[in-house]
């Protein structure tokens, strides 16, 4: 059999963008590395996957030994079903040099039916499309399909006790949409081909597609070009408006019009870029840090989220807290004292030694400073939600949380180098250029949500004693760098 044109992945790749696939076949070293993140989110497929083969359960599994044998895997999906095996996971087909791997296809009483799992809670128009290849290809190959599937994450579900696979997932038809999309399935098929044998990358600009409906692999190819401070860089623009200066030929801060309806923020970061300056609402800054009472509380949380959950009490994708920093100012000028937690990966809801430690560190008086109050206070009215005995000490740590974005977010500081935004990993190189995450192990807190889910499950494969110190080591810098910025609105 001859080695497929076309993957249901490289299909949705090329409806996308034409260059995409032909840099895909053609010029695989233009390609980005697999990031961290995307690994991450392929691992959660995986797991949510196989959990899924249990809902029919017994099924012979067709997986080529490689990722490049998946003509054998064709062969052998054929031969299982010539022999009557009634669930296959992973059915391979081919048609038209089109290759489908489905997840399970079923033949009950009513006849054959596929399932096409997805880790997501909803379906989109792209999912959509990803069943309709299969479909395609699977009723070309001479299998009559009664129904399609897809098989997604009910985020509604709550755990307790052992997962409930049927409460877990939705399983949604979704033949009658396949059959409309069917009919324009052999003519994007023969064009996607032509592209990939055609002897030039297709002429294609960057554009919306760039990340519709995903961000693509040749992104530092196609956008190298592009440079520091474009239109591409003004924060809180819709893609359309950009594409809309960018079509017009404006790519710089300089060339954009000055009817152009920008935002009064949005006119400040072009501005203060332009002209190298900063602003500074002395009054406001300062009407700010006396309201602070001591003891002050700088603190931060790290979560982490799994599609299936772990723990009883949540629901899938929840993000549950397993870590915090908490550096306290007990006077103005006393001695800044740091308490951290961080859970142990043994089995133990996080949760609730987090909570226990948190009351007792953050004390009953004083302010409790966040970055963005809206994420703490949302995992904490989680956990009292969850664990309704701490409810009481728990509202009252939330009636003491005060948000140190609000200076950054009101604009009562700004200078060029926070480059628009007023999140904390852009305004502390800003005003304290000297505390980096640079040198940290982990540097960002996807990456630290990762490795705890990953240490969690019994997936990680790094040293657990550095990499515990490594999360510390971020975390507390998130907190120390609250600190050296209410230092530096002080010294204004
Ligand atoms: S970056 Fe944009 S233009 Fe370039 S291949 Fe990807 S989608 Fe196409």
């Amino acid at each position: 059999m001859e080695k497929h044109l076309l993957s249901k992945s490289t299909f949705i790749k090329g409806m996308q963008c034409h260059k995409a696939l032909y840099l895909g076949k053609h010029h695989k070293e233009l390609k980005a590395e697999v990031s961290e993140a995307q690994e991450a989110i392929f691992s959660q497929g995986t797991r949510v996957g196989e959990l899924a083969q249990q809902l029919f359960p017994g099924g012979v599994d067709c997986t080529p030994e490689s990722y490049y044998d998946f003509q054998k895997a064709v062969i052998r999906t054929q031969e299982e079903i010539a022999k009557g095996t009634k669930i296959i996971y992973e059915a391979a087909f081919q048609f038209n040099g089109v290759l489908a791997a489905l997840d399970i296809l079923v033949n009950d009483d009513n006849g054959w039916k596929a399932y096409e799992v997805k880790s997501s809670t909803s379906i989109s128009v792209t999912y959509h499309m990803d069943a309709t290849i299969q479909y395609y290809a699977i009723t070309n190959s001479g299998i009559e399909l009664k129904d399609i599937f897809i098989v997604h994450i009910n985020n509604e579900y709550e755990k307790n006790g052992p997962i409930d696979l049927k409460e877990l997932f939705t399983i949604e038809s979704v033949k009658d949409i396949v059959l409309g999309i069917m009919p324009g399935i052999p003519n994007q098929v023969a064009a996607l081909k032509k592209v990939l044998n055609q002897n030039e990358i297709p002429d294609i600009d960057i554009g919306l597609h760039c990340s519709d409906p995903y961000g693509c692999d040749f992104s530092a190819h196609c956008w190298k070009d592009i440079p520091e401070n474009s239109v591409f860089d003004i924060a809180n623009l819709r893609a359309n408006k950009k594409f809309e200066l960018y079509d017009s030929g404006v790519i710089s801060f300089n060339e954009i019009p000055e009817d152009f309806p920008l935002n009064e923020n949005q006119w400040m970061q072009v501005n203060s870029e332009l002209n190298n300056e900063s602003f500074i609402d002395k009054k406001k800054i300062k009407n700010f840090v006396n309201d602070l009472q001591y003891p002050l509380y700088f603190m931060d949380f790290e979560t982490f989220a799994t599609a299936v959950p772990v723990f009883d009490r949540s629901n899938p994708y929840q993000q549950l807290v397993f870590q915090y920093s908490l550096h306290i100012l007990p006077t103005e000028n006393g001695e800044l004292i740091h308490k951290e937690f961080l859970a142990e990966t043994n089995g133990v809801d996080p949760r609730i030694p987090f909570i226990e430690r948190l009351i007792g560190d953050c004390g009953t008086t004083g302010d409790i400073l966040v970055y963005n109050i809206g994420f703490e206070k949302g995992k904490l009215k989680d956990l009292a939600e969850a664990f309704p005995n701490y409810l009481f000490q728990i509202g009252k740590m939330i009636e003491r949380l005060k948000d140190l974005m609000i200076p950054f977010q009101q604009r009562w500081y700004y200078t060029p180098a926070m480059r628009g935004s007023y999140s904390i990993k852009k305004v502390l190189p800003a005003l304290v250029p000297e505390l980096s995450y640079e040198d940290l192990t982990i540097k960002e807190g996807g990456t630290a949500s990762n490795t705890f889910a990953k240490m969690l499950l019994g997936e990680f494969e790094g040293d657990v004693m550095q990499t515990r110190k490594d999360l510390l080591e971020y975390c507390k810098l998130d907190t120390m760098a609250m600190v050296e910025i209410l230092k530096t609105l002080k010294s204004v």
